[in-house]
């Protein structure tokens, strides 16, 4: 089974997939395989710093970048846990290149679908939990947190954007798609992930 996380800055992937994996170890699943993107490829690190924390990039290389660490991502970690039965569940996956390079950096969401076909060879989540908030909401906790990013401290239209992107990608295919309001508490958020996890799992 393989569960991806997405949605803005702020919105609590990270918790939410740790909640996730808690509750699966704790029905017994023992191999859960937790990781993110960028960052957790062999390249991931050099990636997350030269996009996130280095100067004005091309936005086509920024893409590339996005790309070749989710390739190497897909290859060397998730598909050998899918392989070997695992449960994997990744924060942030092909939809955040959609929504940040495609929409955000205005690249076509199209050629950003096309770009992450190849790269991950068409592997699609099984589910894929958008955590849906508001840019209100986004804005306040960015700032409560305090450190932003490059990508972060966009203007507040552009994020308006990335997130109809995401909403537009769940509604394109619902099968495949649970969105959650994530300005609610944390737990009641994980309890609507729960049922939908354990309605995607072969039995
Ligand atoms: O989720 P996390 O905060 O680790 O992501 C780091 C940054 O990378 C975020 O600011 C996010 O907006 C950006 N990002 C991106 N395109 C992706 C993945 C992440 O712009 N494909
Ligand atoms: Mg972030």
């Amino acid at each position: 089974l393989f569960v991806a996380f997405e949605g803005g800055d702020g919105a609590g992937k990270t918790t939410q997939q740790r909640l996730l994996a808690e509750h699966l170890r704790a029905e017994g699943c023992d191999d859960v395989l937790v990781t993110r993107e960028p960052g957790d490829s062999r390249i991931g690190p050099q990636v997350r710093a030269i996009v996130l924390d280095g100067g004005e990039l091309d936005p086509r290389a920024e893409a590339l970048l996005f790309a070749a660490d989710r390739a190497d991502h897909v290859a060397h970690l998730i598909r050998p846990a899918l392989d070997r039965g695992a449960i994997v569940l990744v924060d942030r996956y092909i939809d955040s290149s959609i929504a940040y390079q495609g929409e955000g950096r205005g690249l076509g969401r199209d050629q950003i679908a096309a770009l992450s076909q190849f790269a991950t060879q068409g592997l699609l989540p099984d589910l894929t939990v958008v955590l849906d908030l508001d840019e209100e909401a986004r804005r306040e906790r960015m700032e409560r947190q305090g450190s932003a990013d490059r990508i972060e401290r966009e203007p507040g239209h552009v994020h308006e954007r990335v997130r109809r992107a995401f909403l537009d990608l769940a509604a394109a295919a619902p099968e495949r798609y649970l969105v959650v309001d994530a300005a609610r508490p944390p737990q009641d958020v994980a309890a609507d992930i729960a049922v939908a996890v354990a309605r995607a799992r072969p039995v």
